[in-house]
């Protein structure tokens, strides 16, 4: 059997890996590579023929995961891509809108997209649902079971048996003790193990603690300065994860008077998915905007309400017209959940940038800055390394994947 590292080995996204059994190829996961002009040219190109893969098994709905699922396909892979049914729902939305940027992205550059929303749309043809714990038989020699690997809805660890080894891919491992999704299933042996170490080097803040953070955040912006506040978030996981915190605070009596708005279309469909398949506790006069009307009809509320809209990192949707309103307001504040890259508007306001740039407009920032570090879906250092010890005993072969390189050798 050959294993062959094709992405997130000594970096965090393009996770796709190559075994050839002697007998049959497959693809653990088929990820899009992420970031600069030259991380886009990669995608473009499998360093493998299409045609010569006889499925894939994909662990989570991330596009760092799964964007390259429509490629493949348009490329001539004719077989099933096995993965859990809460996955394929939320592929449904994020391939798509993926084909979405590529088409949009291609226009702006005069190239041709490297998917468009059709050939995603006819890639999720071949998703084959699988359920949690369950024994799936891709080919003749080769088993595989999905197993709850809690780091966003329907993500997996997947165990792979071929004849007599047992290889384990750890996917992206959650944060144990975090809301909507379970701890990551502890395995107990493999011959061959692939684990992820994004937060290899680092521990995540308590719970605890961020709830407090986050707290003193709504409080002081909605209580006592009577502002707005903002809170751009990824759409699909982090969004879900923040309305339930907030319902949490809610329920505790912890957060003033207040009205949500979810403000992104993707966001708002993750959210009905999640619904379907897990519990969130229930947060009062939260309301989901679809219509661009909608949208900028929160343009005009000068206080009470917490707006929550993607991108993340502040780099495209309806978050930047938010930004816009809000920004210059001293009384407002923008909240950040999430992990912001270097050259994005988000990174920026989080470096304290006095003025910045939206549309093509000069906007001051008056707004007060908060940054809650301790929301991450993946394990930190402890969790990873407690779920290592969960193993009776060594695998044959370790290796670490889906980590920069420091956080990979700590
Ligand atoms: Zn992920």
């Amino acid at each position: 059997m050959t294993l062959t590292f094709l992405g997130a080995a000594g970096e965090v996204t393009g996770s796709c890996y190559l075994v050839d059994t002697g007998e049959v190829k497959f693809l653990i996961e088929c990820g899009m590579r992420q970031g600069d002009r030259q991380a886009a040219a990669r995608n473009r190109h499998f360093a493998f023929e299409p045609r010569d893969i006889a499925f894939v098994l994909l662990s989570h709905a991330h596009i760092d995961h799964s964007g390259l699922i429509p490629r493949l396909v348009a490329q001539g892979f004719g077989g099933p891509v096995y993965a859990t049914r809460a996955t394929g729902e939320l592929l449904g939305v994020m391939l798509p809108d993926s084909g979405h940027l590529q088409e949009r992205e291609a226009e702006r550059r005069g190239e041709v997209p490297l998917y468009t929303v059709a050939q995603a749309q006819a890639s999720l043809k071949r998703l084959q649902p699988v359920e949690y714990d369950a024994e799936v038989r891709p080919y003749a020699s080769v088993r595989c079971r999905f197993r709850d690997a809690g780091h966003i809805l329907g993500s997996s660890i997947l165990e792979i048996w071929v004849r007599k080894t047992k290889l384990v891919f750890s996917g992206d491992l959650g944060q144990p003790g975090r809301p909507i999704v379970a701890d990551p299933t502890p395995i107990r042996d493999a011959d061959v193990l692939l684990v992820e170490s994004t937060y290899g080097d680092r521990n995540h803040k308590s719970l605890v603690q961020t709830l407090d953070e986050f707290a003193f955040a709504l409080n002081d912006t909605l209580a006592s300065k009577k502002g707005n506040v903002v809170i751009p978030s990824f759409a699909v996981g982090r969004t879900q994860e923040i309305l339930s915190l907030m319902g949490e605070l809610q329920a505790a009596g912890r957060l003033p008077k207040l009205d949500a708005y979810v403000d992104s279309p993707m966001a708002s469909a993750a959210t009905r998915i999640t619904l379907r398949h897990a519990k969130l506790p229930q947060l009062e006069r939260v309301r989901f905007t679809e219509s661009t009307e909608e949208s900028m009809q929160i343009n005009s509320i000068r206080s009470g309400a917490v707006i929550i809209s993607a991108s993340g990192m502040c780099e495209g949707g309806r978050i930047k017209h938010h930004l816009r309103y809000n920004l210059p307001r001293k009384e407002c504040a923008v909240v950040f959940v999430g992990f912001q890259a270097v050259g994005t508007l988000g990174r920026r306001i989080v470096e304290g940038a006095k003025r910045v740039r939206i549309y093509g407009q000069d906007v001051a920032v008056r707004a007060k800055v908060f940054t809650i570090g301790g929301l991450s879906a993946h394990a930190d250092r402890d969790a990873l390394l407690g779920w290592l010890s969960k193993f009776r005993r060594a695998p044959r072969q370790t290796w670490v994947v889906h980590g920069e390189p420091l956080a990979a050798h700590a």
